[in-house]
């Protein structure tokens, strides 16, 4: 039976490490902050929101928000980002996509002071991930699966790694943290020729298709780990991955469960990122 990597282990040290950084900036009479903007009632963005709040209450970081109509304008939208980016007392925003559609998404999201970008929305934060320069912040899943990584003292160093799926958001840049961490990367998508034989071949597997249970038994081997960032419903109305667990943890080495894995790691990133912008700003 696979190791279970679990999200709550890997958010308790990681918690701990931002409380120690919490702790330092308010001996400096620093408070991190963020600033949540949202626009709009979906239930998905207001149930993250409610995680988000309560996680910096936990971890003393103050959250503020700035709640828009769904038929809020270009140019209302823009000026509260104005605001937060003059706004000294905010160290980090997050700003809930996709927009409403008469909204100029690649406008509003580069109008973020790449600074406070804590979400990696500005193509500022999205170069840093692929230059591997310090501009902004990575994007929180795919780093949340690098801590889960680093957590279980997982060597990615000369190991051959495959991710599923080639989105901005995760795939993409998940592939480029594994090359930074000295992994050989392979990207799959829905174009990938005889997937499984490739995907069996790696030693680190990470899957955000999106597609619950894409990924069984037939993809896997002995020796593997695998992350799977997937968060999709099943038939029974139960949140499951993007990999058939119940086929898959009896294959491979360590697997992350869904849910309890990726995502409650995710939450804590953000927090860690609004505390390191806030240390940057006073370093
Ligand atoms: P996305 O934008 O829909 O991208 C999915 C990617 O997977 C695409 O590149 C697609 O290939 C590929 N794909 C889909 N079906 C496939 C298949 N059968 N075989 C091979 N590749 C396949 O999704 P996303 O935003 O990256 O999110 C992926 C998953 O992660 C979703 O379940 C999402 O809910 C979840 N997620 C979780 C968190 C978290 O915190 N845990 C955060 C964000 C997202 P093509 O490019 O060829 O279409």
């Amino acid at each position: 039976m696979a190791k279970r990597l679990l999200g709550k282990e890997v958010t308790a040290a990681l918690n701990e490490r931002i409380k120690a950084d919490v702790a330092a900036l308010e001996e400096k009479g620093v408070k991190p902050t963020l600033c949540i903007i949202r626009v709009g009632e979906n239930e998905s963005d207001i149930s993250y929101e409610r995680g988000a709040t309560k996680r910096c209450e936990t971890l003393g970081v103050a959250c503020e928000k700035i709640l828009l109509p769904a038929d809020v304008s270009q140019d209302e939208l823009l000026a509260a980002i104005d605001k937060v980016n003059k706004d000294d007392k905010v160290h980090g925003v997050l700003l809930f996509r996709p927009l409403p559609k008469h909204l100029d998404q690649s406008v509003i999201e580069n109008a973020l002071d790449p600074a406070k970008d804590v979400d990696c929305m500005t193509d500022g934060s999205m170069s840093g991930v692929f230059t591997g320069k310090n501009v902004g912040f990575p994007p929180c899943t795919p780093q949340a699966c690098m801590e889960i990584l680093d957590h279980y003292g997982i060597d990615c160093t000369g190991k051959k790694a495959v991710v599923v799926g080639r989105s901005l958001v995760v795939g993409k840049p998940a592939a480029m943290m594994l090359i930074k961490k000295n992994a050989t990367v392979t990207i799959c998508h829905t174009r990938t020729v005889d997937m499984p034989s490739v995907v069996r071949e790696a030693d680190i597997v990470i899957v955000a298709a999106g597609r619950a249970g894409v990924i069984d038994d037939t993809y896997l081997s002995a020796g593997q780990t695998v992350i799977d960032v997937g968060i999709n419903v099943n038939a029974e109305g139960k949140l499951c991955g993007d990999v058939d667990f119940e086929k898959a943890e009896p294959v491979v080495d360590a697997i992350t469960p869904v849910p309890g894995g990726v995502g409650s790691v995710t939450t804590s990133v953000l927090v860690g990122h609004v505390v390191e912008a806030a240390k940057r700003k006073f370093a």
